[in-house]
């Protein structure tokens, strides 16, 4: 099998020092020495999250294993919830939210634009006794960004909590939990971290926790049940399931990459390789899938309307096989309309972006 550029929506390709934490030799997950590597986690964690969360640490499972365990440990059946939908993945947090028996309401927009925060925090204010507010911050499948201070400023201030899909954003751009209201969000380590798909970092505020503590159901879930977990990542170290080890190895190394570089110098890459990439869009005239005179696109994920004259599988085929160049396609309703250009963690280059353009060019003009 050839080595593949990824650029599609995740996973991306990975950094030699995180290539070699994996293949390090395993140890015990209740060896000693392991839960130095977990602190090291969940404190590298709480710099990267913003957050000075006690209950900061790694979900073993994809990004949609931090959705479980934020919303099966938050969510009592009966309760009410409100979920922002614009996409793919707020969709899924309705469903789940519909599973566990939750009062479900929902706002909607367009796939592709984002709400109003204003607009959101009138919204919560009309529903009596609402529990939870969920919200994506990046939404992988349309490309946008969902601004989410003020919300979380609104709810810091009452009995609702606030839940934040940041698989996407988390080390891409600015995301803080604390100062944002956030009470739990959770990532996914195939995104701006750049590991393999395999984990899903996770934190939870006290009023999360305290919420936890007096719910009047049991957890439907013995795999996600946070306060058993807790007991392993706390300082109990009580075997609750057989940690990932390797995974979490090259998960520490990829949170010592991101600090090395710098939040806000990795925020800067970002956003300075998305514009880029929107220039060099321009030049070949295509155009962006989110309207970016009205809302904000992410500069780590840039979803493109595709001409009509290509077959979007075709063509996504023909570049992996003849380029070994992964590109995303749409999801949903969007499936065959868009293109969409992962420019994640390790992947966010310049020289990427280049080699993209140039061979785009081979069929687009
Ligand atoms: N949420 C968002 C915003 C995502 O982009 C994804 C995956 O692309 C998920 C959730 C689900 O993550 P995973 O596929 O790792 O389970």
């Amino acid at each position: 099998m050839q080595n593949k550029i990824l650029l599609g929506p995740g996973p991306t390709n990975i950094d030699e020092r995180v290539k070699s934490a994996l293949s390090r030799e395993p140890i015990s997950h209740l060896d000693p020495d392991f839960f130095i590597v977990l602190d090291q986690i969940s404190s590298s964690l709480r710099k990267i999250f913003q957050t000075k969360n006690k209950v900061t640490f790694t979900a073993s499972g994809t990004g949609s294993s931090g959705m479980e365990m934020s919303m099966i440990n938050l969510i009592e059946p009966g309760e009410k919830v409100l979920i922002l939908k614009n996409g793919e993945f707020s969709s899924r947090m309705e469903s789940l939210a519909q599973k566990l028996k939750a009062d479900v309401s929902t706002i909607t927009v367009e796939w592709g634009e984002s709400f109003d925060q204003s607009f959101v925090i009138e919204k919560i204010k009309s529903i009596d006794n609402l529990k939870l507010v969920c919200a994506v911050h990046a939404e992988t499948s349309t490309g946008v960004l969902q601004e989410i201070d003020l919300i979380g400023d609104f709810l810091k201030e009452t009995e609702i909590l606030f839940l934040v899909d940041a698989v996407t954003s988390l080390s891409g751009i600015d995301l803080r939990v604390d100062e944002w209201g956030i009470d739990s969000c959770f990532s996914g380590s195939q995104k701006c971290l750049s590991v393999p798909p395999g984990l899903a970092p996770i934190t939870f505020s006290d009023k999360a926790l305290s919420k936890i503590k007096k719910r009047n159901n049991l957890i439907s879930s013995w795999y996600f049940d946070l306060e058993m977990l807790i007991n392993y990542w706390g300082k109990d170290r009580v075997y609750h399931h057989t940690a990932p080890v390797n995974m979490l190895f090259g998960l520490n190394e990829a949170l010592n990459i991101s600090l090395d570089e710098g939040l806000n110098n990795r925020f800067e890459r970002h956003k300075r390789n998305g514009e880029y990439f929107l220039s060099r869009l321009k030049k070949i005239g295509l155009q962006s899938f989110v309207n970016e005179d009205k809302f904000k696109s992410l500069p780590m994920l840039k979803s493109v309307l595709i001409p009509d004259r290509f077959n979007d599988k075709e063509f996504r085929e023909k570049l992996l096989k003849n380029h070994n160049l992964e590109i995303g396609g749409g999801l949903g309703p969007t499936k065959g309309k868009i293109w969409r250009f992962g420019l994640m963690g390790f992947n966010s280059r310049k020289e990427l972006i280049d080699n993209l353009f140039d061979t785009l060019e081979i069929y687009i003009n």
